[in-house]
């Protein structure tokens, strides 16, 4: 019969191995050696084929293969798991999708069923969605053996998540804002106990500022811990972060730096800035068949965008930072299910979130900073798939875009496109940023007001062109698809495809 963390708990007192002991001689072998580089990973060339090859036990693995579907480790598993089930603090590089949530939640469960222990774990993470995703995929995985999570995270209601941390979860997925808010306010939680830290996406959450956080948390856990750090670039910050929490670690590393795979296509477009939406919307029809993640700089860039490409038709929904939690999960949810087929996001939806299958990445905006680049393409052409990437490059963004190039040390293919048939939307698009302003306007304006009457969060652009479509905007409710026809008739008429 196989373990359960609860069945563990009861059957027989909780002894770990000698972790304190192993944690001594750690120490002393890293004062021996005082490098601030971590050392690379044993057997990291011997690749083992199965998760028991790794260490891992029966309950677990039968979990990966049964409830997962994961037939074998991933490198960055076959790399991490062994080091941390050996207690080695880990610095793990890796590309997005890597596999990088299982390589740190495996041992950890499997932790926990030598030692179950409340507040057991803490894992970090730069954003809510990221959060949610790994505290689902460690609830999925632990479910077998009774592994408890809590998820804390901003934009859901305190009390609740307090209730959660009195029934004393083994594992805390948080963002780290949240975590610090409940250290200070919630009776009864605390983490001096904490076996292990994980630091998910550490680039970022450094980027994020939450420096500060971090560091309050790092105050109040035990120095005898395991710590792992994942982030998909080694940035100064990093560096500094890895020698201020983790003890002799060993370094992990799956993927050369910042490169992106053979089987994603790129290519730039070389657009002037004030038909840019007349390039998107082009994009929009002729991939409309596809699955696309857009990514633009600002919430309001993607509130615009998104409402544009509704009045034309298109299945869009937005996701950015302003978008009140449950809106953002809807906003998921409907792009992962199908409902709707253009994701439009800021570069918080870049990193991290397990959405499985993308066709196609645009970069309505260049990103600022160029390894975003890799990220926000990193979205497609996974696990072997093939990919399409487009980037949009205005005349102000020159230097930005050459910085990508540089980075990559790739020169991309220009996308191949008629401007004629481009500039044939001209009129239809225009109208339909005029619409997509007056709905802004008309939202912020019903925000003000809604607050008064406790409407709060009316982000998604649904519900609000549900209510504004019954206005007349001269849009027809702004469902018809653009069509090239269309603009040739001059007509506003039924929508037809190309
Ligand atoms: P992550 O990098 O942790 O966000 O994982 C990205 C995706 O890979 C998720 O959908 C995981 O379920 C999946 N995954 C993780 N490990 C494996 C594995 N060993 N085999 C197949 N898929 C995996």
């Amino acid at each position: 019969m196989y373990r359960s963390i609860i069945s563990v708990a009861r059957a027989r007192p909780a002894r770990r191995p000698a972790a304190a002991t192993l944690r001594a001689i750690a120490r002393l072998s890293s004062l021996a050696m005082p490098s601030d580089d971590a050392e690379p990973a044993r057997d990291a060339k011997a690749k083992p084929q199965t998760f028991e090859d790794l260490g891992v036990c029966a309950e677990l693995a039968d979990a990966c293969a049964k409830i997962m579907g994961w037939r074998a480790p991933t490198p960055i598993q076959c790399a991490a798991v062994p080091e941390a089930l050996r207690e080695r603090d880990v610095i793990g590089l890796a590309q997005t999708g890597s596999g990088k949530t299982g390589a740190f939640a495996l041992p950890i469960l499997q932790s926990l069923l030598d030692a179950p222990q409340g507040f057991h774990s803490l894992i970090l993470s730069p954003t809510r969605e990221l959060a949610m995703q790994i505290a689902e995929q460690i609830e999925t995985l632990g479910a077998g053996v009774g592994a408890r999570t809590a998820t804390l995270v901003g934009g859901v209601d305190m009390t609740t998540q307090a209730i959660k941390l009195g029934k004393r979860p083994h594992v805390i997925v948080g963002t780290p804002g949240r975590v610090v808010d409940h250290l200070e306010n919630t009776k009864g939680f605390s983490l001096r106990a904490l076996k292990v830290l994980v630091l998910d996406e550490a680039d970022r959450l450094l980027n994020l500022d939450f420096e500060e956080e971090i560091d309050k948390i790092l105050r109040v856990i035990p120095s005898d811990r395991r710590t792992q750090l994942f982030s998909a670039t080694m940035t100064n910050k990093v560096a500094k972060l890895q020698r201020a929490c983790l003890r002799d670690p060993v370094k992990v590393e799956v993927s050369a730096k910042y490169s992106t795979v053979e089987s994603l296509k790129q290519h730039y477009l070389f657009i002037p800035a004030k038909h840019k939406d007349c390039y998107a919307t082009y994009l929009f029809n002729e991939l409309s068949a596809s699955t696309l993640i857009v990514f633009a700089r600002t919430c309001d860039a993607t509130r615009k965008l998104a409402l544009i490409a509704r009045n034309l038709g298109f299945g869009a929904v937005p996701i950015h930072g302003q978008m009140s939690q449950p809106k953002r999960i809807a906003a998921l949810q409907k792009f992962k299910s199908g409902e709707r087929n253009i994701l439009i996001a800021t570069d918080v939806a870049s990193r991290g979130l397990d959405i499985p299958s993308v066709d196609v990445v645009i970069n309505y905006d260049v990103p600022q900073n160029s390894k975003d680049y890799v990220h926000r393409v990193g979205r497609t052409a996974r696990a072997g798939r093939s990919g399409l990437a487009v980037t949009m490059v205005t005349q102000y963004d020159v230097e930005l875009y050459q910085k990508i190039e540089r980075l990559i040390n790739k020169k991309l293919d220009k996308y191949p496109l008629e401007e004629e048939a481009v500039m044939l939307l001209y009129d239809r698009v225009n109208e339909a940023q005029r619409i997509a302003i007056q709905q802004m306007r008309d939202q912020d304006e019903r925000k003000g007001k809604g607050a008064k009457r406790g409407f709060k969060d009316d982000d998604d652009a649904d519900k609000m062109l549900n209510i504004l479509g019954k206005k007349d905007y001269g849009g027809g409710g702004g469902r018809a698809r653009v069509t090239k026809q269309s603009k040739l008739n001059g007509a506003k008429g039924p929508p037809r495809r190309f």
